[in-house]
């Protein structure tokens, strides 16, 4: 722990993609008295909770919500739909992908791990950790599966280690145009309330989510959201599962209580977090994630960097991915500025360590916050004597300055 006097002033800029700045509405929801998860009032609170989160992921079908961390509800949604020695079938966009493929693996599943070949020329990066999906390649796996080995397709909507994000409408008509079985999987942890996710209309079978990327809220809790389909093969599915299991979790959803002791307080801030987000309307809020995106990229278009997502139709909303000049560290330009400005950035994760870091904008920001993220990030590649082509800062707010915020026009 720092000692009190060397505590910053201010506010610590929390500009990595998730846990992403909590609003101060939300923390003070969480601060209301904890109350009996078996009493009255708690039954009204948890079928007010499942509702407005079947409007965020855009689904009429139930939604699970788990007192976890992303990685148990990955977890749920292997242990309640696979049997022991199933194979799936999943796809490398970065080190998301990567942690679940393993986990699938430790879980006693076959895994087939689908990558765009060769590196970048530019970079030398890993090709498939700049693109999103190919939707074509699953196809093609898909099509040489006459017998129906492969039970899942497992994909990552946003993958928060690069900047990229997938679309996954097109991983299910690859799905549908072989007249495969497999279900749809998609992890849409750091992608659900900032990127665009339309769980009933995309046709996925699990979705899983988490509270601390767009849903503004504290790590500790995350959610599968469901498909008639997946409650069906629920029922035959042979993988051991008690805590994450579906079937006692969502019959008691119905009347707004769960199997076991729910994460009370911070459903509370689940609660202002949805009225947040239901009250700005969803359209409002994938714009905003646009806005600040775009705004990102012309500052490190501006410093002449590469930005790690190497496709502009599928740039992520949510975070950007920087990369750094051969040579140079990008943890010490990470570390030089956390120490200096007080601002968290994030890691490279797995075969981009190094390489590159990423800046998060989701969360409670506005345009100054990330005006004075890209300052911070700016001073630090000037300490850092990463040359530079101009200035980020001044190419953000010409940005925010022609493209006002709709609120304000
Ligand atoms: C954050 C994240 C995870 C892991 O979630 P935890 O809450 O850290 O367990 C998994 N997938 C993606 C895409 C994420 O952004």
């Amino acid at each position: 722990m720092l000692k009190l006097n060397q505590h910053p002033t201010g506010r610590h800029f929390l500009q990595i993609p998730g846990p992403s700045p909590v609003p101060d509405r939300i923390l003070r929801a969480m601060s209301l008295p904890t109350i009996d998860h078996r009493g009255p009032e708690f039954g009204v609170l948890g079928l007010q909770l499942v509702a407005g989160l079947q409007k965020v992921f855009q689904t009429r079908h139930p939604v699970a919500i788990y007192p976890a961390s992303g990685t148990g509800a990955w977890e749920a949604a292997l242990a309640n739909t696979m049997s022991p020695g199933d194979l799936v079938l999943m796809y490398e966009t970065g080190q998301f992908a990567a942690l679940w493929q393993k986990m699938a693996a430790r879980l006693g599943l076959k895994t087939e791990f689908i990558a765009e070949p060769g590196t970048c020329p530019a970079t030398g990066l890993p090709a498939s950790w700049r693109r999103g999906v190919d939707a074509a390649l699953i196809a093609e796996r898909l099509r040489a599966d006459p017998g129906h080995q492969i039970k899942a397709v497992c994909v990552v909507h946003n993958e928060t280690s690069t900047g990229v994000t997938s679309d996954i409408a097109a991983v299910r008509r690859a799905i549908d145009d072989a007249r495969h079985p497999a279900l749809l999987m998609v992890d849409t942890i750091s992608g659900l309330a900032s990127a665009d996710y339309r769980h009933d209309e995309w046709g996925v079978d699990v979705a899983i989510s988490g509270s601390q990327k767009g849903l503004m809220l504290p790590p500790g809790i995350s959610f599968n959201a469901l498909s008639p389909r997946a409650l069906e093969v629920n029922k035959a599915a042979k993988l051991p599962r008690s805590f994450w299991a579906w079937d006692e979790i969502v019959e008691m959803n119905k009347t707004g209580y769960w199997p076991y002791t729910p994460s009370t307080n911070l459903l509370y801030g689940l609660h202002e977090a949805l009225e947040m987000v239901l009250e700005n309307g969803l359209a409002a809020v994938f714009a905003r994630h646009q806005r600040w995106a775009a705004g990102v990229r012309a500052a490190v278009t501006a410093w002449g960097l590469p930005i790690q997502c190497a496709d502009a139709a599928v740039y992520s909303p949510v975070l950007t991915g920087v990369v750094t000049p051969a040579g140079v560290d990008a943890d010490a330009v990470r570390k030089l500025i956390h120490t200096r400005f007080d601002l968290s950035l994030g890691t490279g994760l797995g075969k981009v360590k190094g390489r590159m870091f990423r800046i998060g904008h989701l969360g409670d920001c506005n345009d100054l916050t990330l005006v004075a993220t890209v300052a911070g990030c700016e001073m630090g590649l000037q300490l850092a004597g990463v040359k530079r082509a101009g200035s980020g800062v001044q190419a953000l707010m010409d940005h925010f300055a022609e493209h006002p915020a709709p609120h304000t026009a």
